[in-house]
């Protein structure tokens, strides 16, 4: 258990690693031309300048490759944007605190930072940026000039152009990839997992609304509920992978036997139902004693015993009817004598003359 946390945890902290890897890269490459530029006229040596060049352009691939070894990726990647601020905090000491390089430096760790990781870790950064700041004015001892000068306000456009667009466009496309999954997690909430139909809460749902649409505008509109018959036997026969394949089938069947703008989902078990709107109940009979028929005729060529039957009870939605329950009751009453009166049938329920239509079963 501990190992399958501790490889999620790792798994979570090489993303997060790398999603900081392209911003740091591009920020030091830019951030380093404003620094370049404030220290071009001080009397600066040569460590400094190697020391630029090593942060600029080493440092983003060793600390994407000393995070993604490590075996807390995601602490690492912290640790490292520390060091980054630490080091912004010294940049700005060697600069003679500048202060349009310095406040352009500061401002961009402190975005990248509160993008990363929120709030704490900005505030941890803004401290880190002090730290090294006040360890660069009293090892150094750099000389201090505020002022910055026409060339350093230019070195630093691309920073404060580039880099903000940049971030911009990585938070953008973060949010599109949410909203991808959130789609994908819904439609998983609505899916029944074997069959691939709507599960049976969301067929409700659905049943409720269509309940409303079709009374608002006095539309006809039928639901149906079907039921393999004796599908017990079938499992106890075939075992219940086969039972599994004769569901995900029927389900296939059931698809393409309707219209896209029926609802199909799985009730539960054995049990599946169908929205027919627009549809009057002798036109909902036809469909479904077609799907009756069409699922009476299978053959397996490897279970070549194996039949398989359905009992459709379906119910039109009449004036009288005020509960979308009630409505679905109907269609389970009318299933109901479709199951009694010998199965492999259609049965067609009207409240209005409480007379049932039945078709008769196939020889
Ligand atoms: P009837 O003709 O009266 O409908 O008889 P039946 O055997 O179909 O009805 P019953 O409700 O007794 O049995 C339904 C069976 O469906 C029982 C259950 O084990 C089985 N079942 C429910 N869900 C699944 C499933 O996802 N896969 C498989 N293989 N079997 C399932
Ligand atoms: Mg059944």
């Amino acid at each position: 258990m501990g190992t399958i946390r501790a490889e999620l945890h790792q798994g979570k902290g090489v993303s997060f690693a790398r999603r900081i890897y392209l911003p740091r890269t591009i920020g030091l490459g830019v951030g380093s031309v404003c620094v370049a530029t404030a220290l071009y006229p001080l009397p600066s040596t040569h460590w400094v300048w190697a020391l630029l060049v090593l942060h600029a352009f080493v440092w983003p691939h060793l600390a994407w490759q000393w995070a993604r070894r490590s075996a807390n990726p995601y602490r690492a990647e912290l640790r490292n944007m520390l060091c980054d601020s630490l080091a912004g905090g010294i940049w700005v000491g060697l600069m003679g605190i500048s202060v349009l390089p310095s406040v352009a430096i500061l401002a961009m760790m402190a975005m990248q930072n509160i993008a990363a990781n929120g709030l704490r870790l900005m505030l941890q950064g803004l401290l880190a940026n002090a730290c090294g700041l006040l360890l660069c004015l009293l090892v150094l001892s750099p000389p201090i000039q505020f002022a910055s000068t026409m060339l350093e306000t230019y070195a630093c456009l691309p920073l404060l152009v580039v880099y903000p667009i940049f971030i911009g466009w990585m938070g953008y496309k973060v949010a599109l990839k949410l909203s991808e999954h959130k789609r994908i997690l819904r439609q998983l909430s609505r899916t029944d997992s074997l069959t691939g139909l709507i599960n049976h809460g969301s067929w409700k749902d659905l049943l409720q609304l269509e309940f409303s649409k079709a009374r608002a505008v006095h539309r006809p509109c039928c639901v149906a509920l079907i039921d393999i018959d004796h599908f017990k036997a079938i499992n106890d026969e075939y075992g219940h992978l086969v039972g599994d394949a004769v569901l995900k089938t029927f389900s296939q069947t059931l698809r393409d036997n309707i219209r896209e703008t029926d609802l199909a989902g799985r009730y539960g078990g054995d049990e599946f139902c169908v929205i027919l709107p627009g549809t009057h109940l002798h036109q909902a009979v036809d469909v479904l004693e077609r799907l009756r028929q069409v699922v009476d005729d299978y053959c397996d060529a490897q279970w070549p015993g194996l039949k398989v039957s359905l009992s459709i009870g379906i119910a039109p939605l009449e004036s009288h009817i005020t509960e979308a329950a009630l409505w679905l009751n109907a269609a389970d009453k009318a299933l109901y004598r479709a199951k009694s009166t010998g199965r492999n049938r259609v049965v067609g329920a009207s409240w209005e003359t409480d007379h049932e239509q039945r078709m008769p079963a196939s020889a």
